[in-house]
């Protein structure tokens, strides 16, 4: 049984088709890497399963459930944007409990939670800093906090480390490949990076001009012409 499954999914705007029926299924703790040139439809796709576009026709399923209609909260996922979009009035403690308070989760379970992601992400040092006090690598790290505490059933990330050097974007390639290997979790990943694809991926989707042209592991997809 697919965690994430694609059947026949299309998007076009107005007139325009950008997504043209691409079936996928991604399993249960499966880390899927999106990879094209720009403008084939990586977005748009993660977009869909996120809830963030309408889907033309075909249909998104999370766990056993057809979510076409469900709007983005209900999907029981976590979006980690490239553009942090952290409170910049807030503390990375507040940043990090947010979405749960907003939620109406009890005090007690939100700072279980929040710890528990400052744990896993080594921010316990910075809690008290406000974004404007991070560097950027760390202000990708409270983004990702603020996806684990939720405790999402996938992840998807929409080329999170594209705004950091070079040396950040390796340091924080470790950071999400622990994280997975930590939480335990489908990651749905979009990037034009073959490197960060290579290294991340357990499976690589290539797209272009809104097809799936080929799927397999980076072995699979990289070193055969
Ligand atoms: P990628 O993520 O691979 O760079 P996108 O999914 O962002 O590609 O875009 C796929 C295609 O859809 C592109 O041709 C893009 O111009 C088009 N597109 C994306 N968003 C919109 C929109 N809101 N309205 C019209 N066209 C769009
Ligand atoms: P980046 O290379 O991402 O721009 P910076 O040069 O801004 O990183 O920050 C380098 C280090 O200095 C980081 O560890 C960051 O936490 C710390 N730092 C940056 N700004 C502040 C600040 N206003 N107060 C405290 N520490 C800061």
């Amino acid at each position: 049984m697919a965690e994430i499954s694609l059947q026949n999914v299309v998007k076009r705007y107005g007139k325009t088709e950008v997504v043209h029926g691409i079936n996928l299924d991604i399993a249960h703790n499966e880390f899927v890497v999106l990879v094209g040139p720009s403008g084939c439809g990586k977005s748009t796709t993660l977009r869909m399963i996120a809830g963030l576009e309408d889907i033309t026709d075909g249909s998104v399923s999370i766990g056993s459930e057809v979510v076409n209609d469900l709007p983005p909260r209900k999907r029981n996922i976590s979006m980690v944007f490239q553009n942090y979009a952290l409170y910049p009035h807030m503390s990375v403690r507040e940043n990090l409990g947010f979405g749960l308070k907003i939620a109406k989760q009890s005090e007690a379970e939100i700072t279980q939670r929040v710890n528990e992601a400052a744990d896993i992400l080594g921010l316990d040092e910075l809690m008290d800093r406000t974004p404007a006090e991070l560097s950027g690598g760390q202000r990708q790290r409270v983004a990702m906090g603020r996806a684990i505490v939720r405790h999402p059933e996938a992840f998807l990330f929409d080329e999170p480390l594209s705004n950091l050097d070079a040396k950040l974007r390796v340091q924080m390639r470790t950071e999400i490949k622990k994280l997975h290997q930590t939480v335990k979790t489908t990651v749905v990943y979009v990037t034009h990076d073959q490197v960060e694809a290579m290294t991340l991926a357990d499976r690589i989707v290539v797209m272009k001009d809104g097809y799936i042209e080929q799927v397999g592991t980076p072995m699979q997809v990289f070193n055969h012409p």
